[in-house]
């Protein structure tokens, strides 16, 4: 069985991932919401233009989504790249082409080479 630690809302890309994990990924949201509500996923085309299969929209619950509900960070404008190697997303600094973790994305262990341009602060 798959040991929760924490909540979690899969974030799927269907194209590579294996199966098991899918299937994993569903489990533990199901487990979460421990609800009745149909699984159901959509298509989410990246601002990178990547294709992913992601969950709908009435399943996405508990606050920021990197894609229904994406926070106010200031990587918001930046490109949106899936790892299908990590099963997270991150964000591309523009400056630097380096990938830094999406706030938003809770399945993200944190762990990337950083430019350190993830760390500033929003100016307002
Ligand atoms: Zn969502
Ligand atoms: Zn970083
Ligand atoms: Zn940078």
């Amino acid at each position: 069985m798959v040991k929760i630690t924490k909540m979690n809302i899969p974030i799927i890309a269907a194209s590579k991932i294996s199966r098991t994990a899918q299937y994993e990924n569903i489990l533990n949201y199901m487990k979460h919401c421990n609800s009745k509500i149909k699984w159901e996923s959509e298509e989410f085309i990246t601002n990178t233009g990547q294709v992913l299969n992601v969950h709908a929209k009435h399943n996405c619950r508990g606050g920021n989504c990197v894609i229904h509900k994406p926070s106010n960070h200031h990587m918001r404008d930046w490109d949106l790249i899936w790892r299908d190697d990590r099963g997270c997303f991150e964000r591309l600094c523009p400056e630097h082409g380096v990938g830094h973790p999406d706030p938003d994305d809770r399945n993200h262990d944190g762990i990337h080479g950083c430019c350190g341009c993830c760390q500033i602060s929003e100016t307002v």
